[in-house]
């Protein structure tokens, strides 16, 4: 006989706050944080998990260590569409769970995942166009598949921009930070100085984000004017969707600002004289892409740094087949 396993508690990372560790099949992130939020009427989520069998159990055990289950949760709020956050949706909605996200990112939402994969046709021309080869464009195709199977079929229940939700009796505030998706959506809990900020700031690494043919124009526009909006947010205390929570809130603001000022300059230089497929410049500024997941967030994110190069006139964009992409001045 060994030991008895110690009991499970869950860190509090903010009053009344825990984090749960929700673990994802991707490599590059590990965890997904889904935070279970207490108030006076009840407890409550921020974000969902991907829905696999090993993430639906982490949930399951971590909730029940609170002696709590999906049915005793009053509500959950998903910060965005993707399938880490978007995932279990529909799985506490079916345990009567009322999920509420971003009005128009629930639209982007039903048209990502319908199961007609309209969205996705798009997006292989797309990235055929931008000089993918179509050996890696269909690995991306498959990948992308294979994460629409891990987000349950959902209703889910829309909130507007600047409305207040409330978390078993405690009130946060809706607040669109576009950019990482289109509709991303923060938290602000502002009797408490927290911010739940999903994938808009994020601790260690930089939020992907990506120009697709479904996109609004200019994502790392919008990415940085939103950054600049959350920076000035009385918040003392900041729980990401990735990483360990942090105080800091405008000094990691800062450092992101200052990473895409880098890269955005990279992003020329590989350019450079020539006139050069989106393709070639996200190989050299991604050397090391492991899965076809990166390589799509690799050409993604470089396509969304020359968009907005192109949108304040400093790179332009050579229609052809491929098409190419040359430096201004
Ligand atoms: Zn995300
Ligand atoms: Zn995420």
């Amino acid at each position: 006989m060994g030991a008895p396993r110690p009991p499970l508690t869950l860190p509090l990372v903010a009053p009344g706050v825990r984090r749960i560790a929700v673990p994802l099949p991707i490599p590059a992130l590990k965890i997904v944080n889904v935070y279970l939020v207490e108030g006076e009427r009840g407890w409550s989520l921020v974000d969902s998990g991907i829905h696999t069998a090993e993430a639906e159990r982490a949930l399951r055990d971590a909730l029940a260590t609170e002696h709590l289950a999906f049915g005793h949760l009053r509500r959950a709020f998903v910060t965005h569409l993707h399938p880490d956050h978007l995932g279990m949706a529909g799985t506490l909605e079916a345990a009567g769970v009322e999920v509420l996200m971003h009005a128009p990112e629930i639209r982007s939402a039903r048209y990502l995942w319908s199961r007609d994969y309209a969205a996705l046709d798009r997006v292989f021309a797309w990235f055929e166009r931008h000089g993918m080869p179509p050996d890696v464009d269909r690995g991306m195709r498959d990948a992308w598949i294979a994460m629409g199977d891990l987000v349950d079929p959902f209703t889910l229940v829309p909130v507007d921009d600047g409305a207040t939700v409330d978390l078993g009796g405690r009130e946060a505030r809706v607040r669109w930070t576009p950019g990482h998706t289109d509709h991303h959506a923060v938290l602000v809990d502002e009797r408490d100085g927290i911010l739940f900020s999903g994938d808009h700031v994020l601790p260690r690494i930089t939020s992907n984000v990506g120009l697709y043919p479904y996109t609004r124009d200019d994502p790392l526009g919008d990415f940085l004017d939103a950054l600049r909006r959350v920076r000035g947010l009385a918040v003392t205390r900041v729980l990401p969707a990735h990483g360990e929570p942090f105080d800091d809130l405008a000094g990691r603001v800062d450092e992101i600002l200052a990473h895409h000022d880098a890269r955005l300059d990279a992003v020329l230089a590989a350019v450079g004289g020539r006139e050069r497929t989106a393709y070639a410049v996200a190989r050299d500024l991604f050397p090391v892409l492991r899965s076809a997941h990166e390589e799509r967030f690799a050409l993604a994110e470089t396509l969304a740094h020359l968009r907005y190069l192109e949108r304040r006139g400093r790179a332009r964009e050579i229609d052809g087949a491929p098409a190419r992409w040359a430096v201004i001045g």
